[in-house]
């Protein structure tokens, strides 16, 4: 592609959906929910960190979380999914690239998470040195249809805008 034809930024989109399950801790943006069920997953399966990282490789073009980090290695097993989401900012960092801002939507019925937002904003803005403002998480429920709706299970949708570092 031609020079002329790029522009200085890039925009990537990520979806992420885990089972709920009893008996599984409930990490989700980072932080870990007080519930009767958690994720199920090879890692800690947070579904939110996992939508930030797709969107951010995939602005990148660098593939997704599956490629960087296969569920067949065991050494992802019950992995913080806050060290993929380091490990995903580096891989983006070396392409050349630093977030411009995170949009991302949890759908989930049940708990309600817009009281945890500040503290996952918190903790995901730490991660990848930006400021609060530049990461925004909202919350809907499905209005008690499909998975979502009859709390089998959680789905997170990230967009990302990249620049030129
Ligand atoms: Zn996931």
């Amino acid at each position: 592609m031609q020079e002329k034809n790029r522009l200085p930024f890039r925009i990537g989109f990520g979806i992420d959906f885990h089972q709920l399950v009893s008996g599984r801790d409930f990490w989700i943006g980072g932080i870990k929910l007080e519930h009767t069920k958690g994720a199920l997953g090879h890692s800690d399966a947070d579904v939110l960190l996992h939508a930030i990282c797709d969107a951010m490789l995939g602005a990148a073009c660098l593939g997704d979380i599956g490629f960087h980090f296969p569920d067949s290695d065991n050494s992802f097993k019950d992995i913080d999914s806050k060290i993929l989401l380091k490990r995903s900012n580096e891989l983006i960092q070396k392409a050349g690239y630093q977030i411009g801002n995170i949009d991302s939507t949890v759908s989930l019925e049940l708990p309600k998470l817009k009281p945890h937002i500040p503290a996952m904003q918190k903790v995901i803005a730490e991660i990848l040195s930006l400021e609060e403002d530049q990461v925004s998480i909202k919350a809907t429920t499905s209005e008690k249809m499909g998975f979502v709706g009859r709390e089998e299970g959680v789905a997170a949708y990230a967009t990302v805008l990249l620049t030129i570092s």
